[in-house]
């Protein structure tokens, strides 16, 4: 059949906007076209001018977090006859999120980025009409039409269930006699919502992997059960202080992973069962979409509806500024980041100097980012959530907790040991942590290549 070739297409080594080319003897294949979460414009783009128009077969996607799917449809624009193929999930999932950063991108037009919105709500629409579902643990030609056990095709793909979010998938694809796996965002490790990953555990060809927490170690004697307890007890403390808590979250994955976590809390007494838990803005669709998806959802918990049985008070964009901080209540809101213009962000002001409220992390934030400023800044240093906001003291109590949706890097060593690929392409994240991986991983498999793919230049296996 030839060679294969990857390229990655991402503009630097870094988590930004994830797309890569699989070349497959004359078959093109893009796993994943995402946007950069801090650029803006087409500088958030993956370069996919490396790509001739309508010379891709077949485009993947992942999951359906931002960094993954969100410049799809620009994709697509220049790729009129490759199918899209995804998980029911990601799908459902997929089309929120594109439609909502239609919205944002219209708002920042507003202030001024003139190339935005790089595609629009209709396009969007069209455009999915192009998006299969594919379930897991099935094998499917490129066409996305499903084999039978005993049938044999040139290329083939099938998606395993990677326990990342919602929909979240590691795609296998099988060409001529060659195994290749990319794991998109994995977790080994089940959560409160996502069960554990079910990888591939065949010895594998290439394993093109995730490496976004290779440069922090687990602490010793870290467990899930431990930090959820050491998060209930910071809950108890702020409301003991007569404060309320403010998370920052996600709007996808982590806001229903939090909701469930309350549930299983109020339930075992660790948060007061009348305590009022507020959620706002995308959390709240794209949770009235977990709650929908449930029944069909690889997950835990298939019959909690978040919606219904945490029963969140929804806050408006309105009334933000203006919320009542009293004590015992819990503000989940996004983003994450603590952007400027968001929930959390807004919310914040009220919280940031009060010294009996709390400011809670349970994830990952850019350090560049209000969130990342405010998790590196010392008590009662001056931090400023906005370029139009004054700059406030910190004065509330500020703690950290992981609760990644990204498998530990000691995991993801281990599943490469298991498989040993012959060769290993390290991306999803920033040099430290590929380079922890290629300093462990070449000395665990002495026999197998280690990859950090150069951005645009094509490597053959
Ligand atoms: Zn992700
Ligand atoms: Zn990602």
């Amino acid at each position: 059949m030839g060679s294969i070739t990857f390229t990655n297409l991402t503009r630097a080594v870094e988590i930004g906007a994830n797309s890569y080319l699989l070349q497959i003897g004359a078959k093109r294949v893009v796993l994943d076209s995402g946007l950069h979460p801090r650029m803006e414009g087409e500088a958030a783009l993956p370069n996919h001018d490396l790509l001739a128009d309508n010379s891709v077969d077949a485009i993947v996607v992942s999951h359906a977090h931002q960094d993954h799917v969100g410049s799809l449809p620009v994709l697509m624009r220049r790729q009129r006859r490759a199918p899209v193929f995804m998980t029911e999930g990601t799908r459902a999932l997929s089309e929120v999120m594109l439609h909502n950063s239609v919205n944002v991108m219209l708002k920042k037009r507003d202030e001024g980025v003139v190339s935005y919105p790089l595609f629009t709500h209709r396009e969007i629409d069209i455009n999915s009409r192009r998006f299969s579902n594919i379930p897991v643990r099935q094998r499917f030609d490129l066409n996305g039409e499903r084999l039978s056990p005993n049938e044999n095709v040139d290329i083939e793909f099938e998606f395993f269930d990677a326990g990342h979010i919602l929909g979240s998938t590691g795609t296998l694809i099988r060409a001529d006699g060659r195994t290749i796996f990319y794991t998109g965002d994995v977790n080994f490790d089940a959560q409160t919502l996502m069960q554990a990953a079910t990888f591939p555990e065949e010895p594998l060809d290439v394993l093109i992997m995730e490496t976004t927490r290779g440069d922090r170690a687990t602490p010793e004697g870290f467990t899930r059960a431990g930090e959820e307890l050491r998060l209930a007890e910071a809950f108890r403390d702020a409301f003991e202080r007569g404060g309320c808590v403010l998370l920052p979250l996600f709007a996808l994955g982590k806001t229903q992973e939090m909701l469930a976590l309350f549930y299983e809390f109020r339930r075992s007494g660790l948060l007061p069962r009348d305590c009022p838990i507020y959620i706002g803005g995308l959390g709240t669709k794209l949770t009235e979409l977990h709650d929908r998806l449930a029944p069909r959802s690889i997950r835990q918990r298939r019959g909690l509806q978040l919606l219904d049985e945490v029963a969140p008070f929804v806050v408006g964009g309105q009334d933000a500024q203006t919320l009542p901080m009293k004590a015992g209540r819990i503000y989940a809101l996004s983003s994450g980041m603590m952007s400027e213009k968001t929930l959390s962000n807004t919310v914040a002001r009220l919280v940031l100097s009060e010294p009996n409220h709390s400011l809670i992390f349970v994830g990952y934030a850019d350090p560049a980012s209000p969130a990342g400023k405010i998790r590196s800044a010392e008590p009662g240093e001056t931090v400023q959530l906005s370029a139009e906001m004054p700059p406030q003291k910190l004065r509330c109590r500020v703690d950290k907790f992981n609760f990644s949706g990204h498998s530990s890097r000691e995991s993801l060593r281990a599943y490469a040991n298991k498989v040993r690929p012959k060769k290993i392409v390290l991306v999803h994240g920033d040099v430290d942590a590929m380079n922890w991986f290629r300093e462990v991983l070449s000395t665990d498999l002495p026999g197998t290549e280690i990859i950090t793919p150069t951005p645009g230049e094509p490597i053959e296996f």
